[in-house]
């Protein structure tokens, strides 16, 4: 019986089961060299590329045929620092006290839709309620339509720290949160709140290393964890197959995560020297987070749009990021690409390429940050960030040439996320 289902399902794979569609691309962004191919055709067989050709190449009987030519055509973009359950606006800091689950899941089922529209198939969310955990099975499983999903779940902080979730309450709303909520004070907790992560189904841990601009607490710098709870947090979750983020303004507490083994540093505001330096040595990214940089900075200035402590923060802080990314991306620091956007507007994720090339990236480097880096952070070297043969078929496309003006990429004409089209 196996035998036959499986000779059944070899003779009709290619004939009736696996869609296959042609896509004839005017232009290709070779995410590899960094380079445009002209005249190329796609092959895509159910949700992967089968195979990338030169020149139009007739369909085959029964195969469908798109024709790109007039476009240019990038691999999906990945961002790789988004908050997909919520987006700024200024009753923010009463959302918690009015919506439930199922509120947040259905703003955050809209935040996916704008965040495929715009052409980016893969996000990494960083932190949420663990709607995000949810969120991501739905995507996966085609019941909504999203970017694929890599969640750190629940943010993990320390008491006052930049993610506890009871900052700014009143006394007898405080409470006193632990591990299991993502606030931790020990090594101990530290390692039982990742492990709680993992069993609620988490794919990354996100850490608070320092504080921040919109948590309603004073300093949006100062390191909030020990060396000792880094480490407990970093061993711990590469045991479980897990890599570390960390959003780091100040320069202390970016410091002490680099050197223990964290991947990722989000915003990175105040980066010193010698941090540089730690993370070309140690392969670790800076995610430069302009987009949300700019959008605080901005929305700083409009009265009651934030609340008062956090409005010196971010008009401090907000308005650094680009800075910051251009000194670090001179010194050679890798840098990843991704937005914050939640912070800032999701949707808007591309207007990230054109902050980058604005202070010295070129537009090549601005989409392999997108692409094949992120992916390489991803470990999805092998399926993502790339339009090659056995990739996933998560193809997007412009009207104009992005080498040429980065600005198309925030009117993305096309999108192809698994082989299955989303916008033409
Ligand atoms: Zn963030």
């Amino acid at each position: 019986m196996k035998k036959i289902s499986f000779l059944l399902s070899c003779f009709f794979s290619l004939s009736l089961f696996a869609q296959t569609t042609y896509l004839h691309c005017g232009k290709v962004f070779d995410s590899k060299t960094g380079k445009i191919k002209k005249e190329m055709t796609l092959i895509v067989e159910g949700d992967k590329i089968k195979a990338v050709e030169k020149g139009y190449v007739v369909p085959v009987a029964g195969a469908t045929a798109i024709d790109l030519k007039t476009k240019t055509v990038y691999p999906g973009f990945i961002d790789m620092h988004v908050h997909i359950e919520s987006e700024s606006n200024p009753s923010r800091y009463l959302d918690r006290y009015r919506l439930n689950d199922a509120d947040v899941a259905y703003d955050a089922a809209k935040h996916a839709h704008s965040t495929l529209m715009a052409g980016f198939t893969t996000v990494r969310d960083l932190g949420g309620s663990g709607v995000n955990i949810s969120l991501r099975k739905a995507i996966a499983a085609g019941k909504v339509p999203g970017p694929r999903i890599y969640t750190a779940g629940k943010i993990i902080s320390s008491t006052g720290g930049h993610g506890d979730p009871t900052n700014g309450n009143r006394d007898e709303l405080m409470g006193d949160p632990g591990p299991k909520d993502g606030v931790v004070n020990s090594p101990a907790d530290a390692r039982k709140a990742v492990r709680q992560r993992y069993k609620n189904g988490a794919d990354w841990i996100k850490i608070t290393a320092t504080g921040g601009v919109l948590s309603v607490a004073k300093s949006g710098q100062n390191p909030q964890f020990t060396e000792e709870e880094i480490k407990a947090i970093t061993s711990t979750a590469k045991d479980y197959g897990m890599q570390v983020a960390a959003h780091a303004h100040g320069d202390e507490g970016m410091y002490r995560a680099v050197a223990n083994g964290v991947k990722t540093i989000e915003h990175g505001t105040l980066i010193e020297e010698k941090t540089m330096k730690l993370m070309i040595q140690k392969n670790a990214f800076l995610v430069p987070t302009i987009s949300a940089g700019k959008y605080v900075a901005e929305k700083a200035k409009i009265p009651g749009f934030y609340p008062a402590i956090i409005v010196p923060k971010a008009i401090a802080i907000g308005a650094q990021i680009q800075a910051t990314f251009a000194k670090a991306y001179k010194m050679g620091v890798p840098i990843a690409f991704g937005t914050d956007s939640g912070v800032s507007l999701h949707g808007d994720n591309a207007k990230e390429f054109g902050f980058m090339t604005e202070v010295g990236m070129p537009a090549s480097e601005a989409i392999q940050t997108a692409t094949i880096v992120n992916a390489e952070i991803l470990k999805a070297e092998n399926e993502l960030g790339q339009l090659a043969p056995g990739f996933y078929a998560d193809i997007v496309a412009s009207d104009e040439n992005a080498l040429e003006n980065i600005a198309t990429l925030e009117n993305i004409t096309f999108v192809m996320k698994n082989g299955k089209v989303y916008k033409q």
